[in-house]
């Protein structure tokens, strides 16, 4: 019987990528995201489903459906995210609140429906999209480095836990990596100009930014190795372990 994986925020970027990994792996892969779920599953050759991750319901929902359909939840990659920056005195709450809701709530639904499953099979691996972000501070990106932090902490705090049902977790903490979210296109939130001002800083100090396609394989090879934190590219661990120092 094949692997299985639900990956969310799917249809772009670093999740559409992890999709195509995981499919070149022989997982059965399910993306999950709040546009374009069909067509790119009908393009990758995988299922896929229109959802919502601020939704408990319909997460939980799926998950269950794919552990009945399949037989087992193997990967549960919470992946589905969104950005917003600006100066923190002229960001509204509602700005705060679809962060929140998006890049905390929207992980903590993926790993409240997964991890008691994966807990009873005794095995499966949740892997948590955070950022560099979650490590260091995103000047004029608050909302987004909070989320993110909190993501890293509910990361490592359940691994520690996870470890004795034979659950592993991970969180995976890039750099800039160029996908739309940097132009900032998502729904639901004003236009910015983090793309601008994103690319321009990634590619100062990256010298380049980097595929979400480098970034998948780097991650398959850091679960491989069941590491926490997968730090990516170079740069995002370089820069972190110049801050631990
Ligand atoms: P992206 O915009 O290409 O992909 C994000 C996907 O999430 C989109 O397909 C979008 O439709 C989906 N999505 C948004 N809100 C959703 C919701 N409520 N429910 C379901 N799906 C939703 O961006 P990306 O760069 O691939 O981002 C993926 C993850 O990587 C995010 O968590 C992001 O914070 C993180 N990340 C990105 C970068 C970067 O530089 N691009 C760096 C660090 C971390």
């Amino acid at each position: 019987m094949a692997k299985t994986a639900i990956v969310t925020g799917g249809s772009s970027g670093i999740g559409r990528a992890l999709a195509v990994e995981l499919l070149r792996l022989g997982v059965d892969v399910t993306i999950a995201d709040i546009a374009d779920a069909e067509s790119t599953a009908g393009e990758l050759g995988c299922a896929g489903a229109r959802l919502d991750v601020t939704d408990a319901a319909a997460v939980a929902d799926l998950v269950r459906g794919v552990k009945a359909d399949r037989g087992r939840l193997d990967f549960m990659f919470n992946n589905a995210g969104i950005a917003v920056a600006g100066r923190t005195d002229e960001l509204t709450l509602d700005h705060w609140n679809r962060m929140i809701d998006v890049n905390l709530r929207g992980v903590v639904h993926g790993v409240h429906a997964a991890y008691p499953i994966m807990v009873e099979q005794g095995f499966g691996y949740i892997v948590n999209t955070a950022s560099l972000a979650g490590l260091i501070p995103a000047p004029l990106m608050l909302p987004y480095t909070t989320t993110k932090h909190a993501v890293v902490g509910l990361t490592l705090a359940l691994r520690v836990e996870a470890a004795a049902h034979g659950v592993k977790v991970s969180a995976i903490c890039p750099g800039f990596v160029d996908t739309p979210l940097l132009d900032h296109a998502n729904p639901g939130l004003p236009q910015t100009e983090i793309g601008r001002l994103a690319r321009t800083i990634g590619v100062r100090v990256q010298k380049r930014l980097y595929s979400p396609e480098a970034v998948a394989r780097d991650v398959v090879h850091g679960m491989g190795r069941d590491r926490a934190l997968i730090v990516v590219p170079t740069f995002a661990r370089r820069a972190w372990s110049l801050v631990r120092l």
